[in-house]
């Protein structure tokens, strides 16, 4: 069975890297570049950068049609995003014709809440090691992964995190001053997946490090549409071609 071709979209605020000179010398071109030379990896990844200021907060009806997989970066900007955008992504992802995988910042993302109903509200705090520990390592989005490896830096990011009961918890994160976080959720929502992926602060390199790399790749080919082909309930058809 060949691989079927996965189009991922990166959308990335894309406002801290241009505004502060300390992420811009992390992430020159945006961290969305720096997570697609991750995805570059993957033959059967056809990746596409997006941001806020183009036309169309990026994601144009057309690009939207084209995407299997949507990742999100955003932090400063979660309020400009447009809520009929929201709507359509979440409607999407319903359908079964596209998953969603916001990191970081992403929990408090417009789409991550509507998708999920929930505020994503968090603790966090300084800057610090952490560890991630490999809670599920039958999991795919685990594939790769040793029982545990060290982030020397990363914003603390910890509970209560305010979501609904994950479907499976692939990674959690212990942080040097004491905090626990769920890092790495999966969820179910319709036809469609969602995954949810803590680390990747703006100030912070989480996106070079190879094991986090290799998660986000790993992550892309698991939250991406079944590939069903019938037509989901509620009129939406996930392979033009298959059912008409
Ligand atoms: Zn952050």
């Amino acid at each position: 069975m060949e691989n079927k071709v996965i189009r991922v979209t990166i959308w990335n605020e894309f406002v801290h890297e241009r505004s502060e000179d300390y992420v811009r010398e992390i992430y020159p071109n945006g961290m969305h570049a720096v997570i697609a030379d991750a995805l570059s990896e993957c033959s059967d990844l056809k990746v596409r950068l997006a941001s806020l200021d183009e036309p169309e907060q990026g994601l144009p009806d057309a690009i939207l049609e084209e995407t299997d997989v949507l990742m999100w970066w955003g932090h400063v900007a979660h309020g400009q995003v447009s809520d009929e955008l929201v709507e359509k992504i979440r409607q999407r992802v319903y359908a079964g014709k596209l998953g969603f995988f916001p990191v970081h910042s992403g929990h408090h993302s417009k789409p991550f809440r509507a998708i999920l109903g929930t505020t994503g509200n968090l603790t966090w705090g300084d800057e610090q090691k952490e560890i991630i520990w490999n809670l599920c390592p039958s999991h795919p989005i685990a594939a790769g992964i040793p029982d545990h490896f060290v982030l020397e830096k990363e914003e603390m990011y910890g509970e209560p995190f305010y979501i609904p009961t994950p479907d499976e918890l692939i990674f959690g994160g212990w942080f040097e001053q004491g905090n626990i976080m769920r890092s790495c959720c999966t969820w179910r929502r319709g036809a469609g997946k969602i995954v949810y992926f803590q680390p990747g602060h703006e100030s912070c390199r989480a996106f070079y490090d190879p094991y986090v790399r290799r998660i986000l790749q790993n992550a892309v080919h698991w939250v991406a549409p079944a590939d069903f082909g019938y037509k989901i309930p509620g009129g939406c058809i996930h392979q033009p071609g298959a059912v008409n």
